[in-house]
């Protein structure tokens, strides 16, 4: 049951995030694998394999996700904050199984990402809403954002799987690097790390270092 496969998630460590940040270019039932043990990833939908690794991400990293993009209205460079929480309806736990999560595929998020850009986000709101209170959608992987620059909307749908680290493989590898010779953590103990414990840790050592240097 899908909703075991939730209610079971436990966040990945340091080494696993690595693992599947390796192997992004691989595939995402390859990546999933390397977050967690799953019992036939490869039988997940591309929906499932999403609000896995949405669900995954918030546990382990964090529930914000920065995302740059130009606007489509005034074409300026844009900063935007996309809340993991928010993609997901306020549905109870045992909806999970009844629901119809295959409802997006990716040629249908592409489809309402274009038709929303025409409709305006009214008329976008109406038709997922329509889709909600039919029960067939569980989570809403397209988001709006507002331009800072024009306050025009766009809309936004976010690969899932490069979702899973909030930084690239160079920076985790400075940071395990910085945290064993600067603390008193080895090489191991960073591994096993959740990466938001490491991210904790890494900022606290740099007030240290920022506090010395003053
Ligand atoms: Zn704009």
């Amino acid at each position: 049951m899908f909703s075991d496969v939730l209610k079971n998630l436990k966040p990945y460590n340091t080494r696993q995030e690595i693992d599947a940040l390796m192997n992004i270019e691989n595939g995402p039932v390859k990546t999933l694998e390397c977050l967690g043990d799953f019992e036939k990833p490869e039988d997940f939908s591309k929906n499932q394999l999403d609000i896995l690794f949405f669900k995954l991400r918030e546990i382990s990293v964090n529930s914000n996700i920065e995302i740059e993009y130009n606007c489509v209205h005034c074409g300026k460079m844009n900063g935007g904050l996309i809340k993991i929480p928010d993609m997901f309806n306020d549905t109870s736990d045992e909806l999970y199984d009844d629901i119809e999560i295959g409802f997006f595929n990716s040629s249908e998020i592409e489809n309402l990402v274009d038709e929303a850009e025409n409709i305006g986000i009214d008329e976008y709101d109406e038709i997922v809403n329509k889709y909600r209170h039919n029960n067939s959608i569980l989570y809403q992987p397209i988001m709006t954002l507002k331009c800072l620059m024009c306050g025009e909307s766009n809309y936004k749908d976010v690969e899932a799987s490069e979702c899973i680290s909030k930084t690239s493989l160079k920076d985790i590898y400075q940071s395990i690097t910085d945290l064993s010779v600067y603390s008193s953590q080895g090489f191991a103990d960073v591994m096993i790390m959740i990466p938001y414990e490491r991210e904790v840790l890494v900022a606290l050592l740099q007030k240290l270092i920022d506090d010395g240097n003053k």
